[in-house]
């Protein structure tokens, strides 16, 4: 059911974010995965699906689904190591399609990876799935399904682990400014859903409980992202955008903070793991 690439839990903070396609922790998890990585915290991706069926190429060259699955498996296995991501888990469910998998089976898997891994933060989606992807929805409800049924003792996965209790969850949140920036590079993002277009949604600035400042880590994101060729416009040369350009988009992560167990209140925080304390078990910082 999971391919992975590295190593098992630590006695470091650790961190992991549930997305759903290969290109998800880049484009929207690049800054916040290559910082933490960079700070030494054990980064784990768990993507849902292969990405079968993003294609940005020409529509006659586009390969079946399996192969382009196959692809795009390679390109998230690159793009990790370019964000320094220690533990890659790539799950077989269908692009296009997390909506309809078994909620009670996929939280299982979830709560599977959860008590094995023993996350402090996990990072996932926020409920408009940045612009309203369905798959995007579904991983965030999935996730957090998984990080309340992970800790209650009650809750048997088929491998019978210990329960474990994530210390925050957080959401991505799109600024009005970030969104703005990956329409000037990837043009419009918007899809159409059951007959209605859907476009990014922008949090407001009160909303956003989590400032990242992820501006050492910009070149690592970019590496990050030219590894997904598959999606991305054939006349973007990355590598030739301004240095402003970059920092811009992948300088700064916000998100917000959907549960904490160790934090609170209005005070905005510039780091996940606030009041996590370091080598523990997803405890208070005593
Ligand atoms: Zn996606």
């Amino acid at each position: 059911m999971t391919a992975s690439t590295g190593q098992g839990p630590t006695e470091r903070r650790r961190l992991m974010a549930i997305l759903a396609h290969p290109d998800d922790e880049s484009l929207g998890f690049g800054g916040v995965l290559a910082k933490y990585a960079a700070e030494g915290v054990a980064t784990t991706v768990v993507t849902a699906t292969r990405g079968q069926q993003g294609w940005a190429g020409d529509p006659r060259g586009r390969p079946d689904a399996l192969a382009l699955g196959r692809l795009r498996e390679a390109e998230l296995r690159a793009a990790t190591q370019a964000l320094g991501v220690h533990d890659l888990v790539i799950l077989d469910y269908q692009d296009g399609a997390l909506a309809h998998a078994d909620p009670e089976e996929a939280t299982s898997v979830l709560v599977t990876l959860l008590r094995r891994l023993r996350p402090d933060v996990v990072v996932t989606f926020g409920p408009d799935g940045a612009y309203g992807h369905p798959d995007h929805i579904a991983i965030s409800q999935l996730a957090t399904a998984a990080v309340c049924a992970a800790s209650d003792s009650a809750y048997r996965d088929p491998q019978r682990l210990a329960p474990h209790s994530v210390a925050k969850l957080y959401y991505l949140a799109i600024t009005a400014t970030l969104a703005a920036g990956y329409e000037a590079l990837f043009g419009e993002l918007a899809i159409v859903i059951d007959g209605t277009v859907r476009r990014q949604v922008i949090w407001p600035d009160w909303a956003v409980t989590t400032h990242l400042d992820t501006s050492a880590h910009w070149a690592a994101v970019v590496r990050a992202v030219a590894c997904h060729a598959s999606q991305l416009p054939r006349e973007l040369r990355l590598a030739e955008l301004p240095p402003e350009t970059h920092r811009q988009l992948w300088g700064r992560q916000c998100f917000y903070r959907a549960m904490s167990r160790v934090s609170g209140g209005r005070q905005r925080e510039t780091d996940l793991f606030a009041g996590v304390a370091a080598g523990g078990d997803g405890g208070a910082e005593r």
